[in-house]
């Protein structure tokens, strides 16, 4: 294994313990070297290209006005939290963080470390979850904040909701031979000659290995028997995880579904390092995806 896998692996406590003590939770908030993360509509807010911290008096200043911080967990020995400040205009947005502009967070990871992207895309995720669970999907009642954050209970039934992740299974597909060969797919809506790997999510009743050998089939016809874990890639974007398989396929034959896929080939490890490394041919995958971490682990397999 070589490639980093951005959002994962954050060194961050999350305090699970400690975030049903309204009064601990109120002291760190109050505490001020406690960050702030705040967040619009999904979207980073920055100051010169540059993630805004905001300190404590954000939290409760909007507090006051029935905002309620979301404890991310202690970092580096300090407390972080995040903030939504979606119910706000975009220019009032900026102006609360003391920030110039917003930005998408992927786009972020050109300029920052795997740390920080992965922070970001935490604050990212939990907020969108509050943002869409507001109201009780049994009963229609509201929901109310617990336990700092990481739950929502209703205030009619009492249900609880906890933060949900959507799984998804991403794959490369190798086909043994001389040399081996690996499957990628060309997507709708991609460029004409941009190859990647598979993927899908994962459906009820089935195992991530079901998954995997159906979706493979499914949009490329091709059957796969062995399946090997490779990692996994926390993918708040919105409610994913990424979970990466190598899988073998039992033949050549290849029949695309021309819904989700429109051409797969299959690339021995020397015609995908070149074009890896040919802007023309698509390029090389981004720095943060999981696909690019199993194409290069498949390549230091197949030197
Ligand atoms: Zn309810």
């Amino acid at each position: 294994m070589s490639a980093t896998l951005y959002y994962s692996g954050l060194a961050v406590d999350r305090v699970a313990r400690r975030r049903g003590d309204l009064t601990w939770v109120g002291d760190l908030l109050a505490d001020p070297e406690t960050a702030v993360i705040p967040m619009w509509r999904d979207q980073s807010l920055v100051a010169g290209g540059v993630p805004v911290r905001a300190r404590q008096e954000l939290a409760a200043d909007l507090g006051a006005a029935g905002a309620e911080p979301v404890l991310l967990g202690l970092y580096g020995g300090h407390g972080v939290f995040a903030i939504d400040l979606s119910e706000h205009s975009e220019r009032d947005a900026i102006d609360l963080a003391g920030a110039d502009a917003v930005a998408d967070t992927r786009s972020l990871v050109a300029t920052l470390g795997p740390e920080e992207c992965g922070l970001l895309a935490y604050a990212r995720g939990i907020l969108h979850w509050h943002r869409n669970q507001r109201f009780c999907g049994a009963c229609g009642g509201s929901t109310e904040v617990r336990e700092a954050g990481h739950l929502r209970r209703c205030s009619s039934c009492t249900k609880l909701l906890f933060p949900r992740i959507e799984p998804a299974v991403i794959m490369l597909v190798e086909l043994p031979g001389n040399p081996n060969r690996c499957l990628l797919g060309r997507h709708r809506g991609s460029g004409p000659d941009r190859f990647s790997t598979l993927a899908g999510f994962v459906e009820i009743g089935e195992s991530l290995e079901d998954a995997v050998r159906r979706e493979v089939f499914e949009e490329a016809g091709v059957r796969v028997d062995t399946v090997v874990y490779q990692g996994s890639q926390a993918w708040p974007f919105p409610a994913g995880i990424m979970l990466g398989f190598r899988a073998r396929a039992v033949s050549p034959e290849i029949d695309v579904d021309n819904a989700e896929l429109l051409d797969a080939r299959w690339f021995s490890a020397v015609e995908l390092r070149a074009r890896m490394a040919d802007p023309a041919a698509g390029g090389p995958y981004r720095v943060d995806s999981i696909g690019r971490f199993l194409v290069e682990n498949w390549l230091a397999d197949n030197g």
